[in-house]
């Protein structure tokens, strides 16, 4: 694997420009204004442990600000006809994808991906605000004869009312734009709280819908450094009707239990441990492929990361040495230098975290086949790793990796496959490659997954329903699933007309 730093001169001055002029307040009601605390936080680039800028530390008094002013532009927004609420997303969307290189490069120096995969994360995160704007307008409901002809049966959708939102940092953009998007479409207003790794995104987002004609209040954003704190309130306050969260199976299960106090709806997209199943019968590229673009987009911090390569022992040498060969020419760098595939993690908690799990797995047998050393200098880099053979206590089995770490181990038969494949609490995505398509459904109906990639290493896509089952979570986004987690159904019970 080779290494650069190589940041071309045109990113570094377009760079001081975007961050001289980006918003860095809390966003509520409208206006920019300081946390009524007044105290200010600071975000790093993670391939330089630099601080890049400051942002507005928002405290419970401005979380409160913001869900008031979310409840009173609720009736509001709920009234605005779909069309035109179609209409604002619509162009927020365009907004959205005229500003891509502004948003990417923000992306890229607060979270550190390649600018190249945060320009696909750009797309793919305006494809929200596209598909529900569309979706705005296809929420009908129906009219029905009861079974006996009695009566008749009117069922009618409307919004859920405020709703918390809850982001990660390792998707800023996308992670927002696909429960704002549904969210509006449906006619309810929010309050978005981001990770405080990545506020700048979500901040640059707010001025984007803005500007796309979004009202005030429709949209507000907190970053925080006091996530709990600051949110705690809302879930406690009976003007919040909704709570959506993306993040870690641990934190997600605190906030259902808090959101069981005043019966919120909730929508949580949780943990991954996600396997990627090799079969004997698998085109090979296809699934070295895969195995590069699950393992190492976005660094391996993706909840939908291979997590668990499970390969059948008479391929699992060629595929292994196939998948190094590949693995050894990716370049690691700021994610703003030139032909940079692997950027740094996110922190260097994050960073400990992996380098942790690699000595874990080595302890329990893993031989290190590529990579597995802490570099030297600034930044939260670790490199692209190759492991075999660690045993079934190595904690990477059970944890989520989220880094460049590719763990590889074998099977003998379908059925140990499956066995394996189902040996966690978690659920979000599975990868099988197989080339018989009767293996291939056969494990769309016995793996223990909200998503199956078959015979593809990536799947996310904002028109299809993305989540997971056990403990990866609850509802979906995207599709058309993803803007029912924002309706209400209401039924109208109707006298027999004829009577
Ligand atoms: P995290 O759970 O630590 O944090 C997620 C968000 O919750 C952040 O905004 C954080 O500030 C906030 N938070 C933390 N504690 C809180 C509390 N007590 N009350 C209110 N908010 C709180 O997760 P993370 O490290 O930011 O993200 C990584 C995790 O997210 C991984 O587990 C990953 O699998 C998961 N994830 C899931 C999906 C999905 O769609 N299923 C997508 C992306 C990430």
């Amino acid at each position: 694997m080779t290494t650069t730093t190589d940041i071309p001169e045109d990113l570094r001055k377009r760079q001081e420009q975007l961050l001289g002029t980006l918003s860095t307040g809390l966003y509520i009601d409208g206006t920019w204004r300081e946390a009524a605390s007044g105290k200010r936080f600071d975000v790093e680039d993670p391939a330089t442990g630099e601080v890049i800028a400051t942002v507005a530390d928002a405290g419970a008094e401005d979380a409160l600000a913001a869900l008031d002013a979310a409840h009173r532009a609720q009736e509001g927004w709920a009234r605005t006809p779909p069309r035109e609420r179609s209409e604002i997303l619509r162009r927020a969307f365009e907004l959205l994808t005229d500003r891509a290189e502004d948003v990417a490069l923000l992306m890229t120096l607060e979270m550190g991906k390649p600018l190249a995969e945060s320009r696909g994360e750009v797309s793919y995160g305006a494809e929200f605000l596209r598909w529900f704007a569309e979706e705005a307008v296809r929420t009908p409901g129906r009219y029905s004869v009861a079974p006996d002809g009695k009566s008749r049966v009117l069922v009618t959708k409307r919004p859920v009312g405020p709703s918390v939102l809850i982001t990660p940092w390792n998707f800023p953009l996308a992670m927002g734009t696909r429960k704002i998007g549904p969210a509006l479409a449906a006619g309810s207003t929010v309050v978005l709280k981001p990770a405080r790794l990545t506020p700048l995104t979500s901040l640059l987002l707010a001025e984007v819908l803005a500007d796309g004609g979004v009202p005030p209040g429709v949209v507000n954003v907190v970053p925080t450094t006091t996530a709990g704190d600051t949110t705690g309130p809302l879930l406690a306050d009976p003007r919040t009707r909704k709570l959506s969260f993306t993040g870690s199976t641990e934190v997600g299960r605190s906030l259902l239990a808090d959101a069981a106090g005043q019966v919120l709806r909730t929508s949580m997209e949780l943990g991954g441990n996600a396997p990627f199943l090799v079969f004997p019968d698998a085109d090979l590229d296809a699934a070295v492929a895969g195995a590069m673009a699950a393992k190492f987009r976005n660094g391996g911090e993706a909840c939908t990361a291979a997590n668990r390569f499970l390969v059948h022992q008479d391929v699992a040498e060629e595929f292994t040495a196939r998948l190094v060969e590949q693995v050894r020419q990716i370049t690691m760098g700021p994610g703003t230098a030139e032909g940079v595939g692997l950027g740094p993690l996110v922190e260097a908690k994050q960073r400990q975290k992996v380098a942790d799990l690699v000595d874990d797995a080595v302890a329990n047998g893993a031989q290190v086949l590529l990579g597995g050393q802490v570099p030297d200098g600034p930044g939260w880099f670790y490199p692209a790793t190759v492991l075999t053979g660690a045993g079934p206590d190595a904690l990477l089995h059970r944890q989520e990796i989220f880094g460049p770490v590719v763990s590889i181990t074998t099977f003998a038969d379908e059925a140990e496959a499956v066995r394996m494949a189902n040996d966690t609490e978690l659920g979000l995505i599975s990868f099988v490659f197989t080339t018989s398509l009767a293996r291939g459904l056969r494990m769309a109906e016995v793996l223990q997954t909200g998503m199956l990639g078959l015979n593809s290493g990536v799947i996310s896509n904002p028109a299809a329903p993305f989540g997971g089952v056990k403990q990866s979570g609850l509802g979906r986004e995207g599709s058309h699933e993803g803007i029912e987690e924002y309706l209400e159904t209401v039924y109208v019970g109707i006298a027999d007309p004829h009577a």
